[in-house]
């Protein structure tokens, strides 16, 4: 069984995956490759003076694949997701996958986080900060948690606050993921 299965490879998705797979949660993401930034050029992500979101976009998948290991299913599309009494079954246009944590990152589509039963508040998915829903171990994060506010930086951060908190219930205390200078050579 995969621990952490990822909907949505924008900004969002990839940053909780970046997250759980690089402290060893064996995370796969699932993405039909058709995130906005593909329409962006971005001047207001911090860091980043100026950067088209297709660069963006391809620096951010393969920091999460090649540098923390993620597997990244593209063009692969969710179909279904359903909750089990050991988790939850993700029924894919390929076949079905079992994970224990679920993180749905489709951007505005809230089809799937309406089909497995999440609450809403005024036609938007329902989290706290840590952005898990009202069905517990899946989480929503970006465009969907909101009705408007919707930039990049917003939805990774969002991305990041799931897989710390799928973190501190697997590690049993509250995680931080720290990296010091010392660290480097082990990264890069
Ligand atoms: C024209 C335009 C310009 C923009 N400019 C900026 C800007 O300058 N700065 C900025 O910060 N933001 C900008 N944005 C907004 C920014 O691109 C979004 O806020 C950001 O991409 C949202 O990230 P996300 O991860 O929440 O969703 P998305 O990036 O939309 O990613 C969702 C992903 O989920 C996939 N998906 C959906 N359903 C399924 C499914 N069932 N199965 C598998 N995969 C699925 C989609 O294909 C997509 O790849 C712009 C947006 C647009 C449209």
């Amino acid at each position: 069984m995969t621990e952490v299965i990822v909907i949505g490879g924008g900004p969002a998705g990839l940053s909780a995956a970046l997250f759980t797979s690089k402290n060893d949660l064996d995370t796969t993401v699932f993405d039909t490759d058709k995130t906005w930034l593909h329409k962006a050029h971005l001047f207001n992500y911090l860091g980043i003076r100026s950067m088209d979101g297709d660069v963006f976009l391809e620096r951010a998948r393969e920091q999460a694949t090649k540098d923390h290991g993620v597997e990244l299913r593209k063009s692969e599309e969710v179909t279904d997701v359903k909750q089990g009494d050991s988790g939850f079954t993700v029924v894919t246009s390929d076949g079905e996958y079992e994970a224990t944590y679920v993180v749905l990152a489709t951007g505005a589509n809230r089809d799937l986080a309406e089909s497995l039963g999440c609450e809403f508040t005024d036609d938007v998915v329902d989290v706290d900060v840590t952005m898990e829903t009202s069905v517990e171990n899946a989480y929503a994060t970006g465009a969907m948690v909101r009705a408007e506010e919707w930039q990049a930086v917003i939805s990774a951060g969002d991305g990041a606050a799931a897989a710390l908190n799928i973190l501190t219930k697997e590690k049993g205390e509250h995680f931080h993921d720290f990296d010091t200078p010392a660290d480097v050579d082990q990264i890069s």
